[in-house]
């Protein structure tokens, strides 16, 4: 009988591999980004439109390909990252297999853009379904394009099981938060169909975390850290209280790469033993370091799954090391990482205060509240001293005790002084009503008033701001983990001109370095993962340099803080909230413009209303 059996042709060979690296989009997601992680990118982009069925991007500013390996790179076992057997078991990189392009290009139109550093040109490839239509010289930035089209265009099949634009945006999501979780040193950036979902700025591990889950997250996370031989972990878990119906937020690394382990996972679940409600899930984000010959990644075809040398021992030191981590939780619960939430939420009232450990203050201390701390919002408000600053005589004539909006008298300002109607309004009665997101309406004695929450929250934030540069008393919370914030060398400069105003908002700078700064610590009413904003957007408004006299760099850094932090049009305010903007603005020295000298406020009289009526 005649031989039958034939070798397949490359590109029905690449269709099949394509079966298993190319599930759905996110497989691509994954694989560009992983692409440009290896290429030593420090900025990469990542842009979706249609959940991935019309466009996958990922741009990256790394090492870029030369004009051959730009084309060699869709062949498939093409790659650059081992060369033999045995560097299977030293991988540093994310990729080794060769075929992620190989098989992307055999089932997607895919446009590629390519150039090294040193090169004065960059290559330009457009490959459909594994065939290159064409490749041309370009100018180009250092680094590397990918965009994937049509994915799954000649496999109907495939196209037709994917699930709906929610489902795989989703995935892709989860791709990109894997990703950039393991490597908190890039910066990340991911748009959908137009707008940015994602801007994660260079830092450490925990920051990365709360950029990508919240800023809630950071108060409910336990520090890990174990040292062996064997493994090094560190990480967090979740305080036992916040662990949830479903296994939403668990995570393993395992040198630097998104795994999954039904064997650690269950190790995990045992170190909170006795201490989760039947069937709720703990969060967890545990980054494991081992050495590359004690694991094997080439075991499935997504790498997501690995064997371990000695899985016992991993599960004996995880479970160890969490249960200690959670046990000096439980014996002491007021380590310093259990910080008052009100630092985190701006607007959110606690019975509670926080201790903090370099400076003395009273951050409840607010001189138009009552003894309640929950008054104080979110301005900053400092310990009264035995001798009065100056700065309090601005609002003498201010009731103190249990004062109630409808009792307050203003006295900067012919508008606002009797603004609200005296006793007239029942106390069960709703004073303030919060219209489009955008402006907070009240009733007052002649009408009503119209308040737009972003302009008056600037203004209660800038005279907060410049009061603690004036008066050198600015209260800091301190940051568990120092922040590191990359700059380039022009903001390093203005950083160091700018350092003692800073400082006299509350910032602390442990370190101030050719390329980056180590904060230890923050004003009161800033949140960690609002720091690179506030601060990119200070080195913005400071473009044009910096003004002489202090006064007037003070109140440049005080409005442009203030212009960052400020509860934008869109937030949604509760009732207290707005009662308490509404109760700051109007303890301002000059309520009613914005620092940007816009009105804050409208008001409408009875008169004018019923003019309207009459026609
Ligand atoms: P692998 O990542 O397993 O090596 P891929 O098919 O994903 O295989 O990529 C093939 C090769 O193309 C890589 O080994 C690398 O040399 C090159 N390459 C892919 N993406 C990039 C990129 N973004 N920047 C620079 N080189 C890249
Ligand atoms: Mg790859």
């Amino acid at each position: 009988m005649s031989s039958i059996i034939q070798l397949l042709p490359d590109h029905v060979a690449n269709q099949i591999a394509a079966g298993e690296v190319v599930q759905r989009p996110a497989s691509v997601v994954k694989e560009l980004l992983e692409n440009a992680v290896d290429a030593k990118a420090t900025d990469i982009k990542l842009i979706i439109k249609d959940a991935g069925k019309s466009l996958i991007q990922v741009i990256d500013n790394g090492v870029g390909m030369s004009v051959t390996d730009s084309r060699l790179c869709f062949e498939r076992h093409a790659t650059s990252k081992i060369r033999q057997a045995e560097d299977l078991f030293s991988l540093h990189t994310k990729g080794f297999r060769g075929e992620a392009l190989a098989s992307i290009a055999a089932i997607a139109h895919v446009e590629m853009k390519t150039k090294q550093d040193q090169e004065e040109l960059g290559t330009h490839i457009v490959i459909e379904g594994g065939k290159f239509m064409s490749q041309e010289p370009a100018v180009l930035p250092k680094g590397t394009s990918f965009a994937v089209k049509n994915l799954f265009f000649n496999i109907p099949a495939r196209r037709n099981f994917l699930k709906s634009e929610t489902v795989e945006q989703r995935h892709i999501v989860d791709e990109f938060q894997r990703v950039a979780m393991a490597h908190p040193n890039i910066h990340f950036t991911m748009y959908h169909n137009g707008s940015e979902m994602f801007n994660l700025p260079i830092s450490n591990f925990r920051q990365r975390i709360v950029n990508i889950f919240s800023g809630k997250t950071n108060e409910k996370l336990v520090p890990v850290k174990e040292e062996t031989d064997i493994l090094s972990l560190q990480g967090f878990v979740g305080k036992p209280e916040f662990s949830k119906k479903n296994r939403g937020e668990q995570f393993f690394f395992v040198n630097d790469r998104f795994i999954k382990s039904g064997y650690l996972h269950h190790a995990v679940m045992a170190a909170y033993e006795g201490l989760l409600k039947d069937g709720s899930q703990p969060s967890y984000f545990l980054y494991l370091t081992v050495p590359p010959h004690t694991i094997d990644i080439n075991i499935h075809p997504t790498k997501t799954e690995i064997k371990f040398d000695d899985e016992h021992a991993l599960y004996a030191i995880l479970r160890s090391a969490i249960k200690h981590s959670l046990g000096q939780f439980n014996v002491a619960p007021v380590l310093d990482f259990d910080r008052d939430p009100n630092l985190d939420t701006p607007y959110q009232y606690q019975n509670k205060e926080a201790e903090y450990p370099t400076i003395q203050v009273d951050r409840s201390y607010n001189p138009f509240a009552d003894d309640k701390p929950s008054k104080s919002f979110s301005t900053p408000s400092y310990k009264k001293p035995e001798a009065q600053p100056n700065w309090e005589s601005l609002y003498v004539g201010l009731k103190q005790a249990g004062q109630e909006l409808a009792e307050m008298t203003f006295e900067n300002d012919a508008v606002t002084s009797s603004l609200f109607e005296e006793n007239e309004v029942e106390q069960e009665v709703k004073r303030t009503y919060q219209i489009h997101k955008k402006y907070i309406v009240s009733p007052i004695k002649s009408g009503m008033v119209i308040i737009n929450q972003n302009r008056a929250h600037e203004r209660v934030l800038y005279e907060a701001f410049l009061t603690s540069m004036t008066v050198h008393q600015a209260s800091s919370q301190q940051l568990l983990f120092p922040l590191q914030l990359y700059f380039s060398a022009p903001e390093m400069d203005l950083l160091a001109e700018l350092k003692s105003a800073l400082e006299n908002t509350g910032f602390v700078f442990e370190a101030m370095e050719v390329d980056h700064v180590m904060i230890s610590g923050l004003p009161v009413n800033v949140t960690e993962s609002e720091i690179s904003i506030v601060l990119e957007e200070l080195l913005r408004d400071l473009q044009d340099g910096i003004p002489d006299s202090s006064f007037s760099q003070n109140d440049t850094i005080a409005k442009s803080m203030a212009r960052s932090l400020a509860i934008k049009t869109g937030t949604y305010l509760t009732e207290k909230e707005q009662e308490n903007l509404v109760h700051n603005l109007f303890a301002c020295k000059e309520p009613d413009v914005s620092p940007f000298q816009k009105p804050t406020f409208i008001t409408m009289s009875v008169e004018d209303i019923d003019k309207k009526f009459s026609v």
